[in-house]
């Protein structure tokens, strides 16, 4: 094995090392910098690049990653793991999923908004451009990548990979076996919803030939610690499958592959309750949830539209028109 390289930042074979990589600076002369955690094997094999939290309230994701990597023993890694925990530390900052101080001084400049959103990035480019081709000069350089999400504030995921469109050739079939392997339980293979379009980090990523997901799971700005555990089995399962650590792989008891997103909006505003539990198996006329006004009468009875999985929900308490409600994942 060689010196492992990047941004910057170096470790040696059979070491993990923990660095950081300038990309901004700010208005005071801060700089604002990506946390970089290497983990250089000690024996040949692929490269795996890690992140998460490229919104800032998706710590669930972080804490996912540290608690894998903490199983990944450098002596016995072959390969090695490239991990940007926060993606987007200005965005951390702000404990919310956009880096907001900059948005509200400036919402033109800041116009794109969303870093995840605008791979491969434009190192000339405003502040989502120019974090986007930082990190897609990392993921360029790995075999293969994990993007792990939570939804935001007031949403929660079951945990679910999320492939890219699948036009994107033998990559994106190497991207499927991976999230089989992965283990999640819930696969979203499909080729509409925003998740597949051009400029998602993992839709960039496997153009470019390198085999990539989004992993969602959780609920934004919570930490959780069965959520954390779950998500790092997953973690572990991918590293395994590509024979970069010893160990046998722990699939889920049963896994639904999924081809369509069914989102359930709000028509009338209120107080939300939810009646079927995420994960649920439901079918059509099915009640989700309840909207009352704040006088107590019910004024939206949520129903299953179609047969499905109750693959997201919400969980904020209030709705306005408009809002969702509920997602469906079909099978
Ligand atoms: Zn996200």
């Amino acid at each position: 094995m060689k010196v492992l390289e990047v941004a910057g930042v170096s470790a040696a074979p059979g070491t993990k090392v923990r660095g950081s990589t300038q990309y901004v600076e700010l208005a005071d002369g801060s700089p604002v910098s990506l946390p970089l955690l290497l983990i250089n094997g000690a024996s040949d094999g692929p490269r795996m690049y890690l992140g998460a939290a490229i919104h800032g309230d998706e710590v669930d994701g972080v804490a996912i990653l540290f608690r894998a990597l903490a199983e990944v023993d450098p002596a016995t890694l072959a390969g090695s793991i490239v991990c940007v925990p926060v993606q987007h530390p200005l965005a951390l900052y702000a404990d919310h999923r956009i880096p907001v101080s900059q948005y509200m001084k400036s919402p033109l400049d800041q116009a794109p908004l969303d870093a995840w959103t605008v791979f491969p990035g434009n190192d000339k480019g405003n502040l989502a451009q120019l974090l986007a081709a930082k990190l897609f000069g990392m993921i360029t350089e790995c075999d293969y990548a994990i993007d792990i999400h939570t939804p935001t504030r007031g949403g929660r995921y079951v945990p679910i990979a999320i492939l890219p469109h699948p036009d994107l050739g033998e990559p994106r079939k190497r991207a499927r076996e991976m999230a089989d392997a992965f283990g999640s339980g819930w696969i979203m293979d499909t080729d509409t919803s925003f998740y597949v379009s051009d400029g998602i980090l993992c839709a960039e990523a496997t153009r470019a030939g390198v085999p990539a997901f989004t992993f969602e799971i959780g609920e934004g700005g919570r930490l959780e610690d069965a959520v954390v555990d779950e998500g790092a089995r997953c973690v572990l399962n991918a590293l395994r499958w590509l024979k970069m650590i010893p160990g046998p792989m722990r699939p889920p008891e049963k896994t639904y592959v999924m081809r369509e997103f069914l989102e359930i909006r709000a028509e009338k505003g209120g107080l939300l309750l939810n009646r079927a539990e995420l994960g649920d198996v439901v079918t059509k006329g099915q009640v989700l949830a309840q909207v009352f006004n704040i006088y107590g009468d019910e004024v939206q009875t949520v129903t299953a539209p179609a047969d499905g999985v109750f693959v997201r929900t919400t969980t904020l308490s209030t709705v306005s028109t408009g809002e969702r409600v509920a997602t469906l994942g079909l099978l």
